[in-house]
């Protein structure tokens, strides 16, 4: 089975529920659906008026000093029509990662090798399933508790795009992180920016 035999069957219940409420979100807030400055001027080529908000920024101590991602507030997408992508071509890149998540950063620690201490010195992220895809849950339960796919696992179940599109949002908010001395999101409860680390 492939992710493709999934959402062949599936109405799109990925683009009906884009909102991650406070609950729900590993780091507590509410958030809506990842977008790159360059998407917003995409979207909103479709849509001048669509509401977007910021979602990723960093800076210094309490202070925001570039937004390096945003966010569709909407928890049922507003391009989707008829339980079909209507812009699929031009799709955001956290579209093209579902049903993967960043779920969250490990920080530089001291692990054991051979007896030995060693500084990790690389932050590494957590790359999950989303729960509420059908797929996700096939593979949680074909999976288990194993958390390392292998480069033939991701070929077998036809995730290599997703892979890919997730790899390249870590990789940007790394960047990011390694740059700046503090993260925060923007909470779409609050409309207040939280400060992850
Ligand atoms: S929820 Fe999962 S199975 Fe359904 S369309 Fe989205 S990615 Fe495909
Ligand atoms: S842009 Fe397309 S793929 Fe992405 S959430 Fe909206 S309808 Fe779904």
């Amino acid at each position: 089975m492939k992710l493709e035999d999934f959402c062949r069957w599936c109405n799109a219940e990925c683009c009906k529920t884009l909102i991650l409420k406070e609950d729900e979100n590993i780091f507590g807030i509410r958030c809506g659906l990842l977008l790159f400055p360059e998407e917003v001027s995409v979207l909103k080529r479709y849509r001048p008026g669509l509401e977007v908000y910021p979602l990723d920024g960093f800076g210094y101590g309490k202070t925001v000093r570039v937004v390096a991602t945003y966010q569709l507030p909407y928890n049922v997408c507003p391009f989707l029509k008829n339980n079909r992508c209507t812009i699929y071509e031009n799709r955001p890149t956290a579209c093209r990662a579902y049903p993967l998540v960043l779920r969250m950063w490990v920080v530089p620690s001291l692990e054991t090798q051979y007896g030995e201490l060693h500084l990790t010195s690389l932050l590494k992220a957590v790359v999950d399933f989303e729960s509420r895809c059908p797929f996700s849950r096939w593979i949680r339960e074909i999976v288990g508790t194993k958390y390392l796919l292998t480069k033939e696992d991701v070929k077998r179940l036809g995730i290599e795009e997703e892979v890919n599109a997730v790899g390249k949002i870590v990789n940007y908010l790394r960047d990011h992180i390694m740059r700046w001395d503090a993260h925060f999101r923007y909470d779409l409860l609050t409309h207040k920016w939280v400060r992850l680390r």
